[in-house]
């Protein structure tokens, strides 16, 4: 299906407009930075952990055949099934083939950025199941018929009284004002789904090659129940998501919780490899891996754009973003927003569909510097910047601009005689605040324009003055 052309800057007048949505995201993003910094203070190691998970991403994405055929062979070991996706059509097909061949058609899921990316749950209620999420957030989401706003924090952009309106509305409760109530409500509504689920559907935050384990962290509980409660087991995972031994997880473990919620350690971590064996008293009867590569391998395929893959989710890289602070995730068109999404949503869709979304960055560098993985977000936002403009995605304006800009900036002599003049101009707009035309009008729509420096950089640094001299 061909998708629409993402219009950020029209998206984000949108959120920009809504000032208790901006409130209440800024709000949340300020407690997660305030929550990640001590936590990732006290390691002492933390640049070392980076680097080794690095690493380990780059290596493993540039031997993934090996690596996921050695999985699929100790999966398949292990009594559980695998099942090779070409893309979110056929991993459609392939899941909702395994829940409507059961007797009961009540499909619970965890919380899984993948399965929103190929929007699994339409595809599953089109076959006739019914879809319950077991995440709060995104519990909240689906009643309110909603998306996710952040990576890890779906419903980041609900205030309490819209959650509290919308579970009167949907479940027939009084209109609570206290979360924990709220809390309870959701829960007991989600217990009884739990009970009559035949199948649960869950994301992999990490799959052992080595073991052939799949690993899922969460918070609440409630993948462990997804995993356990009902007879089958699906776990949908893009090709990305493999790592080659146990030995690495306890590195990826560390650094995901504390950049993700600022926790020490998730308040929940399941191994789970294959299918319940005899003996065991818990655990579903089948156990189903779906390994996904929609676009995945021609991203793999780019020398340059492979590290984005290295993306373990946490999230962090949003919560330092000031675009995404005022913008809010809707605004990128896509289930993966901020820094990240930026990057990955132009590769998944193409530049004639997202290639606005590269440009939203300020470039400032704090996603890069936040990545528990060390992925250099800046670098592929600026790589991402100039294939749109080789792809004629520039207008003739910005070109014209940028061409004026080079050749002054490229000689001395040029900025010299050309610096005065910008510098009259520019004071003459500072204070008449004069609207400025396009593409300048794109800066100064939600951004005073400030005065210039009474003398410039060049004239007050002596050594400028001192090379001027020789
Ligand atoms: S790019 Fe890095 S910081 Fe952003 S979500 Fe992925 S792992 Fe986290």
């Amino acid at each position: 299906m061909r998708q629409d052309r993402i219009d950020f800057v029209h998206n984000s007048e949108r959120a920009l407009a809504d000032p208790t949505l901006h409130s209440s995201v800024r709000r949340a993003m300020v407690r997660f930075r305030e929550l990640q910094r001590p936590v990732i203070g006290e390691i002492e190691e933390w640049q070392a952990l980076r680097e080794y998970a690095h690493r380990v991403k780059l290596h493993t994405l540039s031997h993934l055949d090996q690596y996921l055929e050695q999985l699929e062979r100790q999966i398949v070991a292990a009594g559980g099934q695998v099942h090779w996706v070409r893309d979110g059509a056929q991993a459609g097909r392939v899941i909702a083939d395994l829940a409507r061949s059961r007797d009961d058609r009540t499909v619970v899921k965890s919380k899984s950025m993948t399965s929103e990316e190929i929007e699994l749950n339409q595809v599953l209620e089109a076959a006739g199941c019914e879809v319950v999420e077991t995440d709060l957030g995104e519990y909240l989401l689906q009643l309110a018929g909603d998306r996710p706003a952040h990576i890890i924090a779906p419903a980041v952009h609900k205030s309490k009284d819209a959650i509290a309106k919308l579970l009167a509305e949907k479940l027939g409760v009084p209109v609570y004002d206290d979360a924990e109530r709220l809390t309870r409500v959701a829960r007991d509504a989600l217990r009884r789904k739990f009970l009559a689920a035949g199948v649960g559907i869950t994301g992999v935050n990490f799959a052992v090659a080595e073991t052939g384990t799949i690993v899922v962290v969460e918070n609440e509980g409630n993948a462990r129940l997804t995993t356990s409660l009902p007879r089958v087991h699906i776990a949908l995972m893009g090709i990305e998501k493999v790592i080659p031994r146990l030995a690495d997880l306890g590195v990826f473990l560390t650094l995901l919780p504390r950049a993700a919620t600022g926790q020490r350690m998730s308040s929940y971590v399941s191994l789970l490899t294959g299918p319940r064996r005899a003996g065991e008293r818990d655990g579903p009867e089948e156990f189903h891996l779906v390994i996904m590569d929609n676009g995945r391998t021609a991203i793999q395929a780019d020398p340059v754009m492979r590290e984005s893959l290295a993306c373990i989710r946490c999230g962090a890289c949003l919560d330092v973003c000031p675009v995404f602070e005022r913008t809010v995730g809707h605004a990128y068109g896509s289930v993966y927003s901020g820094p990240i999404g930026a990057v990955i949503t132009p590769l998944y869709q193409g530049l004639d569909v997202a290639g606005e979304l590269p440009f939203a960055s300020s470039l400032c560098g704090a996603c890069g510097e936040i990545c528990p993985v060390k992925i250099d977000l800046p670098r592929l936002l600026l790589e991402l910047r100039a294939r749109v403009v080789q792809a004629g995605g520039a207008s003739w304006a910005e070109r014209l601009f940028v061409r004026g800009w080079v050749a002054t900036m490229a000689r001395s002599g040029r900025l010299r005689l050309v610096a005065p003049i910008v510098r009259l101009l520019h004071r003459a707009v500072a204070r008449t605040g004069i609207p400025l035309p396009y593409p300048f009008s794109r800066w100064t729509q939600f951004r005073e324009l400030p005065p210039p420096a009474r003398s410039s950089f060049r004239e007050r640094w002596p050594f400028a003055a001192v090379g001027r001299r020789r």
